[in-house]
């Protein structure tokens, strides 16, 4: 049996909504024009959304929609960009899953359990007023980004430096199954590792194997002395060595690079006035003594931009320690190791992002309003500069198509573990923005961009240039993040683990209703 459309279906909301209450079922068009979309583009429309308040009521919902045989898609915080909860055809039943939100701290057992709606933000305020922490603590769009959404995708950043992605950090979790029944994964809090790892099948499956509803982490201390580090490098293969020396080191809790567009692009346009002072407010906050407060944010404020333009390729460190001496030594250690390939530049942006490392979510546009969308590939040390040079070359390939519809580029880095190098490119076009970038910026915020009209054209020109450099990632051996139905998945794994991955759908989803066209099943 294959998904129906909801047309075929036409009591699944009215049966939703006796079951769940009307509060619990929105049919509006605005609602549905707003969640037919992702960050990057248009889906099919979802013919109802529902938000069930609890467990109880996500699997009352799940079992109703599976015995109507329609399509059913979760969806979190929604920002993300490879179609992950677009479901083309439309007509299916959209979970928004973010009144699952409760944070439950067990400090004794060094676990706290997480409804899979809950925001990174919302955990981190949580954590941090009882000065604890996650390993892993959250992508750059944690203030909207849920952990359940997260760990169905796989994620970087918060984090990731010292102690790797979204998946590595969770210990256990409870899935709803497409029978409507609860599955717990693992025994208990105490390891992960007991037996085959369950937990594990069900992260980065992007709700094509059920729907999370609890995910259990563990706590670490939270270490309040941290030292902030920039560097510049004018080649990407001085930034690519430096920093495959540091990620063997593990000195830092989180970095990243940039390459010059990105950086005075995205960056450095970093909101108005009142996200500077308020930045400038959390910098002092964070300080371990005023003087040291005012001194950061005097050598901020004479760095101005500079630190944005100071060379081709930026890298940026945050270094924690149990005390501000051990934050110092291991940036000195740091600093000896980048050295010999770069040279040393204001630590402003760094700074900013561990003041607020969960900003407002400007970057869904360009820096002049243009349309966003970010692709990436994770890469063997040894191939990272093959790929780069190989990219550089298809760009120049592209350059007269590129500047005939307006389409420009950014680069960004992170670390995967000590083995795999993050690339990831951002595409800008000028397109018309979607229900999408007006609901989560608002008015006040769009009016003081530039705003282009629809433009078919320059939207399927990058489409089609988005597929061909994944493909080149591809062909360099890159694996992805965030599958959905970006990116593709069954042809790269040996045949018989894709065997084995559609039998595991089938015996949890025999009726493939459960975000049908993911990772390919
Ligand atoms: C400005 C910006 C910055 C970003 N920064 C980063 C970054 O630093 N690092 C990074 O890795 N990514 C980043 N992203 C991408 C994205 O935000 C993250 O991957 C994030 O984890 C998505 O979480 P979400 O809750 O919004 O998931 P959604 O977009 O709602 O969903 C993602 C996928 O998970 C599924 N899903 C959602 N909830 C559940 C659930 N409870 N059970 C089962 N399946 C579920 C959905 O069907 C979909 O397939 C960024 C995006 C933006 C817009």
């Amino acid at each position: 049996m294959t998904a129906q459309p909801l047309a075929s279906q036409p009591h699944i909301a009215a049966t939703l909504r006796a079951a769940l209450g009307d509060a619990a079922v929105r049919t509006d068009t605005a609602s549905l024009d707003y969640m037919a979309n992702d960050v990057y583009r248009t889906g099919g429309h979802p013919a109802a959304i529902v938000r069930p308040a609890s467990v109880d009521a996500l699997q009352q919902a799940v079992r109703l929609c599976a015995q109507a045989g329609v399509a059913m898609v979760p969806r979190g915080g929604g920002a993300s960009y490879t179609d992950c909860y677009l479901y083309p055809q439309g007509g299916h039943i959209l979970f928004d899953l973010t009144a699952l939100s409760s944070i439950d701290i067990d400090e004794a057992n060094a676990v706290v359990t997480v409804g899979a709606g809950t925001t990174w933000a919302a955990l981190k305020a949580a954590l941090d007023a009882r000065n604890l922490r996650t390993p892993f603590w959250g992508p750059f769009s944690g203030i909207a980004a849920t952990v359940g959404g997260s760990i169905s995708q796989n994620t970087v950043s918060h984090g990731t430096a010292a102690h790797g992605t979204s998946a590595q950090s969770v210990l256990s979790m409870d899935i709803v199954l497409a029978s409507g029944d609860l599955l717990t994964t693992g025994i208990g809090t105490a390891t992960r590792n007991y037996g085959p790892d369950l937990t594990g099948l069900f992260t980065g499956d992007c709700g094509a194997l059920g729907f999370k509803t609890s995910i259990r982490l563990p706590l670490l201390a939270a270490r309040e002395a941290a030292v902030t580090v920039s560097f510049a490098f004018d080649s990407f293969a001085n930034c690519h060595a430096a920093i495959a020396i540091i990620q063997k080191e593990r000195l830092e809790d989180s970095h990243f690079g940039l390459d010059l567009a990105l950086s005075q692009g995205q960056i450095a346009r970093q909101e108005g006035a009142g996200a500077r002072l308020k930045i400038a407010a959390q910098v002092f906050r964070k300080a371990p003594n005023p003087v040291a407060g005012l001194k950061q944010l005097l050598k901020m404020a004479l760095a101005g931009e500079d630190p944005m333009r100071a060379g081709a390729y930026m890298a940026h460190f945050i270094v924690e320690g149990i005390t501000p001496a051990e934050a110092e030594g291991r940036a000195t250690r740091l600093r000896a190791l980048v050295d010999p390939y770069g040279r040393e530049i204001a630590n402003s942006v760094p700074s900013f992002v561990r003041a607020m490392p969960f900003a407002p979510l400007a970057n869904i546009l360009g820096p002049t309003g243009e349309r966003w969308v970010p692709i990436h590939g994770v890469f063997n040390q040894t191939r990272v500069v093959p790929f780069h040079d190989a990219w550089e070359a298809l760009l120049a390939k592209r350059q007269t198509e590129m500047q005939q519809h307006g389409l420009t580029v950014g680069t960004m880095f992170s670390p995967v573990g000590p083995s795999g190098f993050l690339y990831e490119i951002a595409l800008y076009w000028p397109d018309d923005r979607t229900a999408y970038h007006r609901e989560t910026l608002g008015e006040a915020h769009l009016s003081a961009l530039p705003a282009y009209t629809e433009n078919p054209t320059a939207r399927a020109f990058t489409d089609r240039f988005k597929q061909e450099a994944v493909a080149l990632m591809q062909e360099y051996g890159a694996s992805h993040f965030q599958l959905g139905r970006a990116y593709p998945y069954q042809q790269r794994l040996d045949p018989e683990a894709a065997t084995l991955l559609r039998g595991i759908k089938a015996a949890l989803d025999p009726k493939g209703l459960m975000n049908p066209g993911v990772l390919g099943l």
